[in-house]
């Protein structure tokens, strides 16, 4: 926020003056205490005004199926909450982000490019000060990552992390909680909502999407919304067929539930086009609509 960086270059500036001035001292901490006061008090007042601090979210990876030259299978992580969404490919940038010392990873289904990203885990467990890593998921999806992925024939040493079955609600940093919800998919898929006391969103991939489908209206008001678009609308057959989504109906699906800003992850990889799936005909219906792009640092 603008005042926050005013008032800490204040202060940085008066730190700098103290080295070389020390006769300002004497004038420069009454300043920095009354600057300092102002900070606090415009804080809590922009608080009681309904000012809430930004949550930021990084797209770790944006794609799905297999990685291209421009994203990664899908990766998402929230680091001041400790919490990560889907284990895919874009999973390898994670340790440069995590800064608490507990992680939940939140699995949306087990298709390999959601879950490939768990193998990678001991470069992410190298950091010594993460103590507790917890990977959410359906039981059946739990089994079947123990049985196949870390199968002794395919990746022998499991990295150090837990297995939960999907409680209906879960806490997560930040004094938020994330529910689930079933979606439209081969095999099975299921959405996220994560609410914090002043923020929300919402994560929903792998399914077809529809204005009258019932996960919508769990959807309602969410801050940000992540929603999968494989396809543009001239294959809307194929995206009926393969259980993913394609434009129209996903920016319908933002309006619709009221939501404040959409991101599109998921798109189909056989492209690395600026727009694979025509923004324009999203925007027409939902106009903040934008395409998510590895390593994009969403503020919501
Ligand atoms: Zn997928
Ligand atoms: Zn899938």
């Amino acid at each position: 926020m603008g005042h926050r960086f005013v008032v800490l270059a204040a202060c940085g500036a008066l730190l700098g003056n103290r080295r070389h001035h020390v006769a300002h001292l004497g004038f420069g901490y009454p300043l920095l205490f009354t600057l300092a006061t102002i900070h606090s008090r415009t804080q809590s007042g922009l608080l009681r005004k309904g000012w809430r601090p930004n949550m930021k979210l990084v797209l770790l990876g944006t794609t799905g199926y297999f990685p291209n030259e421009r994203r990664h299978t899908l990766c998402l992580a929230l680091p001041q909450c400790g919490v990560v969404l889907d284990a895919g490919t874009g999973l390898f940038r994670l340790a440069r982000y995590t800064t608490t010392d507990e992680l939940d990873i939140f699995l949306s289904h087990a298709h390999l490019d959601h879950i490939v990203g768990l193998t990678y885990l001991h470069g992410v467990l190298a950091d010594k000060t993460l103590q507790r890593v917890t990977v959410h998921a359906a039981q059946e999806k739990i089994d079947a990552i123990r049985k196949h992925l870390f199968a002794e024939a395919i990746f022998p040493v499991a990295p150090r992390c837990d297995f939960r079955p999907l409680k209906e609600s879960v806490a997560i940093g930040g004094g938020g909680t994330v529910r689930h919800f079933p979606l439209q998919h081969p095999g099975g898929s299921i959405g996220f909502r994560l609410d914090w006391p002043q923020r929300s969103m919402a994560y929903v991939t792998d399914t077809t999407a529809a204005v009258d489908a019932p996960y919508v209206k769990l959807l309602q008001g969410v801050d940000l919304l992540v929603h999968e678009c494989y396809f543009p609308d001239n294959q809307a057959a194929w995206a009926e067929k393969t259980g993913h989504s394609h434009t129209t109906p996903v920016a319908q699906v933002a309006k619709a539930c009221g939501a404040k800003r959409l991101i599109l992850v998921h798109m189909d990889p056989a492209s690395t086009d600026d727009d694979p799936i025509d923004l324009q005909t999203a925007r027409a219906i939902f106009p903040n609509t934008e395409l998510g792009e590895d390593l994009a640092e969403i503020e919501f």
